[in-house]
């Protein structure tokens, strides 16, 4: 079995008469970097918010590790799966320091082993010395790295990212791709991110393509490059 297992995923907003997903199997692999790749409107933060437990499908299957968080009789609930997550606007605490905003998803965990950790993922995504700063002074990139320092703190196991180069400076997309992927991959840590640019693809181990709420196409980056 797959390490995030979902099957058959119907999805519908309330209010609304046309399912956002349909029928929509996904997976992925330990320790890889999968990448939902589609155009806006086609459903992938919706996925995204499925898989952290944010909305809740109307119908279909999904585990994780092996542990099932939805069929027809379970639903485990957001605050339950432990899954680390990156939101387009990075969503940091205002007024609390890199430090507290870090600490903040740890709250279970010895002191001591906190602040260690704190060290670990800051130094992990480089940002070591903006320790005491606040959100407001730091760039949008800096921002991004912090709220991805905080998601992997707890080590969750899983780490969704939406949109993670969408609100950065195109010409630095290919170098932040690259440090993404080099952090991701030091970390361990099975990572699904969301993104509406085919160039994205490039750092991912596996792809899957949405159109319309639709799984159209599933493989490797080099699959989707030889198959547009
Ligand atoms: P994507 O992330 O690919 O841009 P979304 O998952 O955000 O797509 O949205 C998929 C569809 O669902 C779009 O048509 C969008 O307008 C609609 N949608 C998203 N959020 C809501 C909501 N809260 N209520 C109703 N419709 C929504
Ligand atoms: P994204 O494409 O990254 O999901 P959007 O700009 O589509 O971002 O959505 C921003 C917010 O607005 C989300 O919280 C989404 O759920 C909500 N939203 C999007 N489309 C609709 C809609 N048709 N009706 C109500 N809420 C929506």
């Amino acid at each position: 079995m797959n390490y995030i297992d979902s099957k058959s995923l119907y999805f519908r907003y309330r209010n609304s008469t046309e399912d956002v997903l349909k029928n929509v199997d996904f997976n992925a692999n330990k320790g890889e970097i999968t990448a939902i790749i589609g155009e806006s409107g086609s459903g992938k933060s919706t996925l995204l918010r499925i898989l952290a437990g944010l909305e809740v499908p109307q119908k279909g299957e999904l585990a994780i590790n092996d542990r099932v968080l939805i069929d027809e009789e379970i639903f485990i609930p957001v605050e339950k799966r432990g899954i680390g997550m990156v939101f387009q606007d990075y969503a940091l605490f205002p007024h609390l320091s890199v430090e507290k905003n870090i600490l903040f998803g740890m709250n279970k965990m010895k002191k001591e082993s906190a602040s260690k950790r704190t060290c670990e993922v800051l130094d992990l995504v480089s940002m070591k010395e903006f320790i005491k700063r606040y959100p407001h002074e730091l760039s949008g990139g800096q921002q991004q790295r912090v709220a991805l320092a905080r998601a992997l703190a707890p080590k969750p196991g899983v780490i969704l990212l939406d949109e993670p180069f969408s609100n950065l400076d195109a010409n630095l997309q290919g170098k932040i791709r690259n440090e993404l992927k080099t952090i991701l991959k030091t970390s361990g840590e099975t990572a699904i991110f969301v993104s509406h640019d085919k160039d994205d693809l490039e750092i991912a181990d596996r792809v899957v393509i949405l159109n319309k709420g639709e799984v159209i196409q599933t493989g490797t980056p080099a699959d989707i490059f030889e198959n547009p």
